[in-house]
């Protein structure tokens, strides 16, 4: 199952500038989808924007019958979105929820999902119960299996939290929410594009992603699965003309497929570029990229921990692309600074936006690096060069 790392990196001209391991926050886009994205604003510019539309009707139709293989599930259980964020709200909103009702959640939860959570807890009256970690830091299936009862009406988990290298076993919780009553819904930002996603062995109803991430589309893009045994069950939050029609006055009807959870007005170029992008990742195989980014992200966690002064922090039997660390007497907002001026480029979580995990860790800051498919062991070498350098001075 090896991987043509050569090829990826030839298509991926930003490695010959930068040495990139922020693909957590944005991957670098490869050639194929640059030019897609390129060739569809050339198109609106020289035909008409509802012209060039119609023209790449079938480049546009690619991106759902993409998503579709990615994820194993229909092209109708595809919708479009501009970001995760959305995708997970349009889902999230879409779920009843009133006095009485119970959302389960975990530690790993993104802080956006969470303030939705918030939010919705004040308006409905629904109450928000955080399912605890087990001892190696992932979801505990046993205190889930125990909150689930019959209040339970949604499971709400993060596949990959954005601030650890966690990766919670999302089959599992699958098999002990089915048959429970309540939905699934699995926020698989950090994990769509570097992990094997497959619906139907997650079990989940709804997931939803981003483009930009580990998947290396354009910025802009985010999409959501929707099972199409639990459509009826959901009522999307807003209503536009494309995802319903009006079929009188006083009347209107939903589209019959996913899409009804979109809306008119989008980017075209970058949901083409989307399309591209999974193309891109099938092309290597999403279990070669699975294997060689946790490989990569493990030498490299091995690395940082062998140095004085370095501590990792994350947690779960089962890791993934992110690494995050500290250094000892050094600000990681500095160290990000630092690593910049080498050319290399990482980010930092902050305890601020992940209360449930950092700050419950007793964690302010860790400095974020995530490698993909595409970094090579003399990267990760130059990488860990730099840190030691940095832990010398
Ligand atoms: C980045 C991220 C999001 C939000 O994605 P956007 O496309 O920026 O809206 C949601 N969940 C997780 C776990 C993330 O890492």
């Amino acid at each position: 199952m090896s991987l043509n790392v050569e090829e990826a990196r030839a298509q991926s001209p930003g490695c010959t500038h930068r040495l990139h391991f922020n693909n957590a926050g944005a991957g670098l886009m490869p050639l194929p989808v640059v030019e897609a994205v390129k060739a569809h604003l050339d198109r609106e510019s020289l035909h008409g924007g509802y012209e060039a539309a119609m023209e790449a009707a079938p480049l546009l139709e690619n991106t759902y019958a993409a998503l579709a293989r990615l994820l194993n599930c229909g092209t109708d259980e595809i919708a479009l979105q501009e970001n995760a964020t959305r995708a997970w709200d349009m889902a999230f909103h879409s779920v009843p929820l009133g006095p009485g009702d119970v959302i389960l959640t975990g530690h790993a939860e993104y802080v956006s999902n969470w303030l939705a959570m918030l939010q919705v807890s004040r308006r409905t009256g629904c109450a928000v119960q955080v399912v605890p970690n087990g001892p190696d830091g992932a979801i505990d299936l046993d205190a889930l299996r125990r909150m689930l009862d019959h209040r339970v009406k949604l499971v709400a988990l993060t596949h990959a939290p954005s601030s650890n290298g966690l990766i919670n076993p999302a089959e599992e919780v699958g098999a002990i929410v089915r048959g429970s009553g309540a939905l699934y819904l699995l926020d698989a930002c950090q994990s769509v594009g570097q992990r094997v996603l497959d619906v139907e062995r997650i079990g989940c109803d709804l997931l939803s992603a981003t483009g930009r991430k580990f998947l290396r589309g354009p910025r802009g893009t985010g999409f959501l699965y929707v099972r199409r045994s639990v459509l009826d069950r959901l009522e999307p939050p807003f209503v536009d003309h494309f995802a319903a029609s009006w079929t009188d006055r006083e009347h209107f009807a939903w589209r019959p497929d996913a899409r009804r959870f979109e809306d008119f007005e989008h980017s075209v170029a970058c949901r083409i570029g989307l399309g591209v992008a999974v193309d891109h990742a099938l092309s290597f195989g999403m279990d070669a990229i699975s294997a060689r980014t946790a490989a990569l992200a493990a030498d490299l966690r091995t690395g940082l921990a062998a140095l004085p002064g370095i501590a990792v922090h994350d947690t779960g039997m089962v890791r993934g692309g992110i690494v995050t660390f500290t250094m000892e007497g050094h600000d990681p907002l500095a160290l990000q600074a630092a690593y910049a001026d080498q050319g290399i480029n990482v980010t930092v979580a902050r305890h601020e936006i992940a209360r449930l995990d950092l700050e419950e860790r007793g964690i302010d800051r860790v400095v974020r690096a995530s490698p993909h498919y595409y970094n090579t062991v003399e990267e990760l070498d130059r990488f860990l060069q730099v840190t030691r350098r940095m832990v010398e001075r």
